[in-house]
């Protein structure tokens, strides 16, 4: 199947080339065409599966046929539920959108920055990937309009509703036309997420992708039994040892993130932390150098594990176990993706082996507990 048979019409066909997008992925090949014939659509997939392409080509393609919006009226609008995701998903929407004969201009607008450049910046945007909060801020304010908008993404849903979003996706969702195509996209189909895709959507193409939980036997898993004093040198002994050069680390706490990274660097290992108490700036900053390969280990508490797409990363460490199985199948799902394997590493403390079997059984999935004592961590 190639991208030309989905019916992306030729200006969207010579934004494609150039880029690393040689054939559709499979949700690609099942967004696409009816997100183009104007239907709404009920997509169960997560991060991961291409689904950002899948509704950014079309929507580029519906938008580049017409004349560029009245001023500060967005035509189509984005909500995601965290400010990582809004700017990796306009970068998708810019990629693309950059390419063509007529620019279509994408903002992302989130909160945790200062808002009156996000105003300035609003000048002739008419794709707007927003946070809900920042969002009704900048309603109110009257510096962007939705009453025209024509199509609307709810990315991540399920998230977004367990964030505690409904009242201010309620409030948006009142400011936009009663018609107009809806696009809602979900990891799962949960109680919450399910009449609010039946309020919103009108018989809409229902799509199903692979799960991560699916995805996992991609995964190489490997856990190391290891006292929690030895958790530090061992995770920089295998760091060194198999030679990673990218690896993304998960701590249970921002202290611990913070604490794991100055050690990491105080041994010599280029090393940053992204949490919830880390300025805007600086988690965007560390996201891209960990992106572009500056920068070799990237530390993170759960904040990271979800939405945050690092194309082709070859090995997640857990320093420490998340509390949920879920959580667990997303930090591991950062690698493997992409349709590349990788390697996820667990340090497992003895504190942590009854909840470590907790996590395989909802998993499905056996991974044997490694004694780490003959490694001879001295040194590291
Ligand atoms: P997403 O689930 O949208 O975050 O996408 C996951 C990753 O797959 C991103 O790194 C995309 O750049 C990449 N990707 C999406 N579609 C394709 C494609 N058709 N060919 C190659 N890479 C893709």
């Amino acid at each position: 199947m190639s991208f030309s048979s989905l019916g992306l019409s030729a200006p969207l066909l010579a934004a494609l080339t150039g880029q690393n997008y040689k054939e559709p992925f499979p949700i690609q090949e099942l967004v696409i065409p009816p997100v183009l014939a104007g239907k709404d659509i009920l997509g169960i997939a997560q991060t991961g599966s291409g689904k950002t392409a899948g509704f950014a080509l079309p929507i580029l393609d519906l938008l580049q046929k017409q004349v560029e919006s009245k001023n500060r009226h967005i035509r189509a609008l984005v909500l995601v539920p965290t400010r990582e995701l809004a700017i990796q998903t306009a970068d998708v929407f810019q990629k693309f959108g950059a390419k063509l004969p007529r620019q279509i201009k994408t903002m992302a607008v989130h909160g945790g920055v200062s808002i009156n450049p996000q105003m300035i910046q609003m000048q002739h945007v008419e794709i707007l990937v927003a946070t809900p909060g920042r969002l009704i801020e900048l309603v109110v304010s009257k510096a962007v309009h939705l009453a025209d908008v024509e199509i609307l993404v709810l990315d991540e849903a399920d998230k977004m509703l367990n964030l505690g979003f409904r009242m201010e996706l309620n409030q948006v969702l009142e400011q936009l036309p009663e018609k107009k195509q809806n696009l809602l996209f979900s990891a799962t189909l949960g109680m919450d997420v399910g009449p609010m895709a039946r309020l919103l959507l009108h018989d809409p193409v229902r799509i199903e992708v692979q799960s991560e939980t699916e995805n996992i036997d991609l995964i190489t898993q490997t856990a190391y039994a290891v006292a929690p004093d030895r958790k530090g040198p061992l995770l920089r002994y295998l760091i060194l040892k198999q030679d990673m050069p990218q690896v993304l680390v998960f701590t249970s706490s921002v202290h611990k993130a913070d604490a794991v990274t100055t050690k990491l660097r105080t041994n010599g290992i280029l090393a940053e932390a992204i949490h919830s108490k880390k300025t805007q700036g600086g988690r965007t900053e560390a996201l891209r150098k960990f992106k572009t390969g500056a920068l070799r280990v990237l530390v993170a508490t759960d904040l990271a594990s979800r939405g945050i797409d690092i194309p082709f990363l070859p090995f997640v460490i857990n320093y420490e176990l998340p509390r949920s199985p879920k959580d667990y199948i997303h930090r591991i799902g950062r690698t493997g993706r992409a349709e590349n394997p990788g390697d996820a590493i667990s340090l497992v403390s003895p504190g942590e082996e009854h909840h470590f079997k907790v996590i395989q059984k909802k998993m499905g999935k056996i991974v044997l507990l490694q004694e780490s004592n003959e490694f001879d961590l001295k040194g590291y």
